[in-house]
């Protein structure tokens, strides 16, 4: 038999949008990664009839009920009282909880009100699960057919009581892992990857394969169901292997964040440096690169050229040339390029010159087209994007042609090895 889950997050915080159901991400991934289906996610405001309700719901449709939020000691903290009475069962005074709460308070140096002690009141018969991150314990119970776990609401005890206290709960009613890898690939429509692996995607049961469309570029997901990690894992490998086999280069990497992570490491493993001229982007891709901790060993820095002025006083771009073709064209990218590596003194360097919308430029230039340029030593080059079609707004143009500038260095990298 698999298990289902109905995450049910307690808090009017929640609803008002002042806080991110973050702990209903994180547990999902985990609860994911035991083999248990999470199948549905409910928020509800701290009002004990409509907690009521979605607990009467919960209960029909998935036989673990996981709640977050409501244990604290305050009035508005409802979620055992509302839980134990649907399950018919009293709360108890639980006396090694309330000690463990009195010495918490012993610990922080700070006065313990009596309704601290509400928090060591717990349903008869549960398991309780200790809170060593703050006061208000969790618990867990079976009742009839279905499996309560409560969980405090703050990230920094929720997160850890469901690693330490509430996973070990949960195994004995897991059957195996489900583990995922997701292949990032760039430079491929989505239609075109679902043309080529469509009838693997189909075929395949366990593994599944399946992609998932992101700003610019594609994710395609394996996901194995089997007793142990390493099993799932073996069951993966052949599946990464095929894909690849025909989608070649336009993979970029295996489980990472974007290209940029790509480009940092690569860069790194080879002792190299990097440099940007950015019109367009106005410095996006040096953004990116140094949003990532580490940036600093790579990155020289960065030039944002947004008028002719500084593509020619700075960089070097010939007035002439700016004057006769305008600042949108390959050459202007190209002397970008080699006018940053030179300033700068970085072994690659990448620029962007285009027209980012929403309005056409004064030659009459359409949104969307880009150049962008790499120079290094022994590279010179050029692509031409039109990213009207796909992507006409603003910073829809600026963050696929980042893309493309990161693309352009990640497979220069590939050309030149790491030498041993
Ligand atoms: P406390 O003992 O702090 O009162 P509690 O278990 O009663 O804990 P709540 O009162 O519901 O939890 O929430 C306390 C705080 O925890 C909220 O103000 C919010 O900052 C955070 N929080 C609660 N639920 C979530 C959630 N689902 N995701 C992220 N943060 C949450
Ligand atoms: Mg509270």
């Amino acid at each position: 038999m698999s298990h289902t889950v109905e995450l049910l997050s307690v808090g009017t915080e929640l609803l008002l949008g002042s806080i991110v159901n973050t702990d209903a991400r994180d547990i999902s991934e985990m609860l994911t990664a035991l083999g248990l289906n999470v199948y549905y996610h409910t928020v509800v405001g701290d009002n004990p009839a409509r907690m009521k309700a979605a607990v009467a719901l919960a209960r029909q449709r998935a036989d673990v009920i996981i709640t977050t939020g409501g244990l604290g000691p305050t009035c508005d903290d409802l979620t055992k009282v509302v839980l134990a009475e649907a399950f018919g069962k009293k709360l108890v005074f639980h006396p090694q909880s309330a000690e463990r709460i009195k010495a918490f308070f012993q610990r922080i140096g700070r006065t313990m009100t009596e309704n601290n002690l509400q928090q060591a009141m717990l349903p008869e018969g549960c398991t309780v699960l200790d809170n060593d991150w703050g006061t208000a314990p969790g618990c867990a119970f079976q009742a009839g057919d279905n499996y309560v776990v409560m969980l405090p609401g703050p990230p920094s005890e929720c997160i850890p009581m469901f690693r330490e206290r509430a996973i070990p709960w949960l195994a004995q009613l897991s059957e195996g892992v489900i583990c995922s890898r997701t292949l990032k690939v760039f430079g491929s429509g989505e239609a075109e990857v679902e043309y080529l692996l469509r009838d693997k995607m189909n075929a395949l049961t366990n593994p599944t394969l399946a992609p998932y469309c992101k700003e610019g570029e594609m994710e395609l997901r394996i996901t194995a169901k089997a007793a142990d990690q390493d099993t799932a894992q073996a069951m993966i490998d052949p599946v990464e292997a095929e894909v690849r086999e025909i989608l070649g280069t336009k993979i970029y990497g295996v489980d990472v964040s974007g290209l940029e992570e790509v480009v940092l490491r690569e860069l790194k493993a080879r002792g190299l440096t990097m440099g940007t001229a950015e019109s367009c982007t106005g410095g996006l891709i040096a953004k990116r690169i140094t949003d990532l901790p580490g940036s600093s060993a790579v990155l020289k820095g960065g030039i944002v050229s947004y008028t002719n002025e500084v593509k020619h006083n700075v960089l070097g771009v010939p007035a002439d040339l700016l004057e006769e073709k305008g600042a949108v064209c390959a050459e202007v990218a190209r002397a970008m390029a080699a006018g940053a590596r030179r300033v700068l003194g970085c072994d690659i360097a990448v620029s962007v010159t285009g027209v980012a919308g929403p309005d056409s430029d004064d030659r009459g230039n359409p949104v969307g087209l880009v150049y962008v340029g790499l120079s290094a030593a022994d590279a010179d080059e050029v692509r031409e994007l039109h990213l009207a079609g796909t992507a006409n707004r603003r910073d829809r143009v600026r963050q696929h042609a980042a893309h493309h500038a990161f693309d352009m260095i990640r497979l220069y990298l590939m050309d030149h090895p790491v030498q041993n």
